[in-house]
């Protein structure tokens, strides 16, 4: 989809600056991340910022890295480090260098240590819920803690030994020495190392002691030389802390935190500790369940990779949170689906229409787009028993009804004009067949005195392949589940999977998985990956049908 957006934003204009004030010299100097926890799959909420990120570096000519924010191990699994690197290739982008925030572990250590020695950090015997109590609220400052002022050789030894695994989980942490009347809570001699005897992913059983977010985020970043660390709304109260880190760790390289709001998009959830609840709770299948607002999920589901980014640059970056309609990534995958998926034909209610003028079976070749001739064609064989679709027929009809109707002419898509001329009716008086003739030299011509109503799709009975459709509701009843009172399954809408049995084009056997094809007058579709039959996820209606 080739669309003229302005790609700028306010972190592009920040960039602007800072190379015109000559902050940063030469725009290959600009250096962003992409920096997920492996705690789950990635959403479209990170399709927004893996746009953001990697798109600045691309369109800078800087540097963009993927780097796993993996401090926590408890909640930390290779297989979403394998699938977190597959979503941001698929997505069509490429990191510059891959790190672990683990690789640091033994830096982090060090500037802990310095930090120590400089007098501004301190091993608290405290118990977690007591460091809550002492850390005051809003409204009423914090207390100090009576470990607070230990020597720095106590400290020092105390510290050494957390790493050694002398102490228990929450038996100590190491904390910041700030300020406990800070107005920003964030300030108050936060925690920068906690005790976990756990296995990591990447380190194995090398440690036990592991860094907190916010310093291990804000050192990571220096390390590795990102210019502009983007990040979400949330992290803008923890600025001064993460400013406080890099400042105080004396590294050579100073990076500069900016905020932008979060995507929510309406009916779903943008959180991987919530979608993780729906997978293991079994509602969906898996993560990447087309349902699902995850990248893998959307890509099982036939979203092309253009139109995820088509809409990220649609709904732009801005500091104000809002809720984006559902309607704006349909209508991006509807853009770019039209011009690049090619055509087939399936009728999903098949009823039967016999062609008592027809003899011999016919080879066709038909267009697989009809705007884009580089797409080619294909050959179907026509032959005088077809299916076309139960909705595309009726006895009478007034003229609106552009379909067949008795004693009136259609065309089938790609083949003839045909003319309705008798029904055959089952004991109910239901329509089981239709006998029709097709007018002779229709075939992609029209003939004088013939006006066909409108224009239908078509299988050949004995050549259609049966297929299996699933068609997709949201996956919730509420535009904002979170928001909502009570448990998020109470929204969870027990409606949201529709299947469907019919018949398809042979051409449809071939198939790749996850390509979407364009269901003529039905739908965008793309086969399943997880089935070995002939299943095709709904990807898109053909227009905006929801709510209706
Ligand atoms: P989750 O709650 O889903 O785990 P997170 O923010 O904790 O989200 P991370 O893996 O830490 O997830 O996020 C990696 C990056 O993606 C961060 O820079 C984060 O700010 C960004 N991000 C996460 N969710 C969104 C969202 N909904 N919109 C935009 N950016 C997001
Ligand atoms: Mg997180």
């Amino acid at each position: 989809m080739s669309e003229n957006i302005v790609r700028t934003n306010f972190i592009r204009q920040i960039i602007d600056k800072d190379l015109e004030s000559g902050k940063y010299q030469s725009p290959s100097d600009i250096h962003t991340r992409f920096p997920p926890e492996p705690n789950g799959y990635l959403h479209i909420g990170h399709a927004k910022s893996i746009c953001l990120n990697f798109g600045i570096a691309k369109d800078y000519g800087g540097r963009c890295n993927l780097r796993f924010d993996d401090t926590n191990p408890t909640k930390e699994e290779i297989e979403y480090v394998e699938a977190i690197k597959a979503d941001v290739e698929w997505l069509g982008f490429k990191w510059d260098d891959l790190f672990y925030a683990s690789d640091y572990f033994e830096k982090f250590y060090e500037a802990a240590i310095h930090f120590i020695k400089k007098g501004i950090a301190y091993v608290d015997d405290s118990s977690a819920e007591e460091i809550r109590e002492m850390r005051g609220t809003l409204t009423a400052p914090g207390v100090e803690s009576p470990y607070r002022n230990r020597t720095v050789e106590e400290n020092l030894d105390l510290f050494t030994r957390m790493r050694a695994g002398e102490f228990k989980d929450g038996e100590k942490v190491l904390r910041a020495k700030i300020d406990m009347s800070s107005p920003n809570m964030n300030m108050r001699d936060p925690a920068l190392y906690r005790i976990r005897h756990e296995s990591h992913h990447q380190t194995g059983d090398a440690w036990c002691i592991y860094p907190m977010y916010d310093f291990a985020h804000a050192l990571s970043d220096a390390i590795e030389g990102i210019t502009h660390s983007i990040c979400t709304l949330e992290f803008e109260d923890h600025r001064p802390l993460y400013d406080w880190c890099v400042e105080n760790a004396e590294m050579p390289h100073a990076p500069h935190q900016y905020e932008f709001s979060r995507l929510n998009i309406e009916y779903n959830v943008m959180s991987k500790r919530l979608l993780t609840q729906l997978v293991s709770s079994g509602f969906v299948d898996g993560w990447n369940d087309p349902r699902m607002p995850t990248i893998s999920g959307l890509r099982r589901r036939g979203c092309p990779p253009e139109a995820l980014r088509l809409f990220c640059e649609r709904i732009g970056v801005t500091k104000s949170e809002n809720m984006i309609e559902l309607q704006q990534l349909s209508q991006s995958m509807r853009d770019v689906l039209n011009e690049k998926a090619d055509r087939r034909m399936a009728v999903l209610e098949p009823l039967k229409v016999t062609l008592t003028n027809l003899n011999h079976d016919e080879m066709l070749t038909i267009a697989n787009h009809p705007q884009d001739e580089t797409r080619g064609t294909r050959e179907i064989n026509f032959s005088n028993t077809l299916y076309i679709d139960k909705a595309d027929f009726q006895e009478e009809a007034n003229k609106k009804y552009k379909r067949l109707v008795l004693d009136n002419y259609v065309r089938l898509r790609g083949a003839y004009i045909i003319k309705a001329t008798d029904v055959v009716k089952d004991e109910n008086g239901d329509i089981i067949e239709v006998i029709a003739e097709i007018v002779p030299g229709s075939l992609g011509k029209n003939v004088e005195g013939v006006k066909a109503r409108g224009v239908i799709q078509w299988v050949s009975a004995k050549d259609a392949v049966d297929i299996t459709v699933h068609n997709y509701d949201v996956l919730f009843t509420e535009k904002n589940p979170q928001g909502m009172p009570g448990e998020l399954t109470d929204y969870l809408n027990k409606d949201s999977l529709h299947i469907t049995v019919g018949k398809g084009e042979p051409a449809l056997l071939d198939a790749p998985i996850e390509e979407a094809y364009q269901f003529e007058r039905i739908g965008y579709y793309a086969r399943d990956s997880k089935s070995d039959k002939l299943v095709f996820n709904r990807v898109v209606e053909l227009k905006d049908s929801f709510g209706e």
